[in-house]
């Protein structure tokens, strides 16, 4: 074990010391390590990629494991039935999906550039530009802290939602009761991609939406389209240094959206007449601009300010602080509560601190 800094480990570049530190490279390292921080009853962290984490500056004073497990296996690929791949949880996820793209694996193009590990993507059915992770995964085996066993998971038991599954509901700060060991997609044979789903990705293709595209091309345009909004990480750019959105997209009943403005975006919810709302837009309306925070004279002292590319990620400029970038995100969701009345929820996992 060494002593780690998590800011080390995390795409927001905060965090302070984790109390332990385990690599796990294995499956079996992952349980091995898992078992022996509750049989220590120890505070356990379990750590993909950092880029959905925002850690306390005191750090966490119990084990961080940190998932390193790679590779993954094809289990079956014909043309009736597609394609079936098990992959492991520490896996790079936007290798996977350059992968699929290159073997004409349908399915995954739309989630091109995603930071982070793919153990990760179906805690909080990770998604973009129309497609979420739901749509492909077959199954999630996992390690059951509390009745120290394997036990795996077909897609509808993980309960998918928007940014939301049964293993996000089961963390606790982190600490998940579900430790995610492999995750298999069953994916289609066919260089085209699946339907695409969202507007601006359908114009920059010029596509109509609800049609499909050659998948390279979809992933070309999803690169290009996040790498201008600082959606792609890139160590040379302080707009990269986040955790992505900042919050998730307001859902509420329709008689609140119907109080907004007339060209606020609004989006149909599911069955009960809910609307999703545009974070990024409220922010933005609520008066805070890109770049919101930069000033020194600001409540983060210039430290962490919004994207210079976009309203919804909180960016570190250099040095900030959990704190920095929890008072920008205070500011910003006061400032929308007092102008629209909406309150904003946080996407990452806060660790150690509360907003
Ligand atoms: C620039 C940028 C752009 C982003 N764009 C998007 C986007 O378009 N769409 C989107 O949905 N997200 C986006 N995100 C957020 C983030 O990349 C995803 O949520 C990603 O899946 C997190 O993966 P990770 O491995 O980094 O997870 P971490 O940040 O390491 O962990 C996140 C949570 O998952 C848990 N976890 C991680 N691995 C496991 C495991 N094996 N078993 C159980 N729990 C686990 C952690 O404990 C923690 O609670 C973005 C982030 C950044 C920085």
């Amino acid at each position: 074990m060494t002593q780690m800094l998590l800011s080390e480990l995390t795409t927001a570049a905060v965090g302070g010391p984790a109390g332990n530190y385990v690599e796990a490279r294995t499956e079996a390292e992952i349980i091995d390590a898992v078992r022996s921080a509750d049989a220590a009853g120890e505070k356990l962290l379990i750590i993909g990629g950092g880029s959905n984490l925002l850690i306390s500056d005191d750090g966490f004073p119990g084990t961080v494991v940190k998932i390193a497990s790679e590779g993954f296996a094809v289990n079956s690929e014909d043309s009736c039935g597609g394609v079936s791949v098990v992959v492991q949880a520490g896996h790079n996820w936007d290798a996977l999906v350059e992968h699929s793209v290159l073997h004409a694996w349908s399915g995954l193009e739309a989630l091109s550039g995603i930071p982070g590990a793919t153990g990760a993507t179906p805690v909080q059915n990770v998604g973009a530009y129309g497609a979420d992770v739901s749509q492909t995964i077959a199954a999630v085996r996992t390690w059951d802290r509390e009745r120290n066993a394997v036990q795996t998971f077909t897609n509808s038991e993980l309960k998918f939602g928007y940014r939301e599954s049964i293993l996000k509901q089961t963390t606790v700060e982190g600490s998940p009761r579900y430790v995610v060991l492999t995750v298999e997609f069953q994916l289609p044979l066919g260089r085209m991609s699946a339907p695409v789903r969202y507007a601006e990705l359908a114009r920059a293709l010029g596509v109509e939406a609800g049609k499909r595209a050659y998948s390279n091309d979809v992933r070309r345009e999803v690169l290009r389209l996040r790498g201008s909004k600082g959606m792609v990480l890139d160590a040379a750019d302080r707009d990269t240094y986040s955790t992505g959105s900042f919050f998730t997209n307001p859902i509420v009943p329709a008689d609140q959206a119907a109080g907004l403005p007339e060209n606020a975006p609004k989006y149909p919810a599911g069955s009960d007449g809910l609307v999703k709302l545009s974070a990024a837009w409220l922010i933005d309306q609520a008066g805070f601009g890109k770049g919101f925070g930069l000033e020194e004279s600001s409540v983060s002292g210039g430290r962490a300010s919004l994207s210079t590319k976009h309203t919804l990620a909180i960016t570190n400029r250099g040095s900030a602080s959990a704190e920095d970038m929890l008072a920008i995100a205070r500011e910003v969701r006061a400032g929308v509560v007092e102008r629209f009345g909406i309150e904003l929820h946080p996407e990452p996992l806060l660790i150690g601190v509360n907003l």
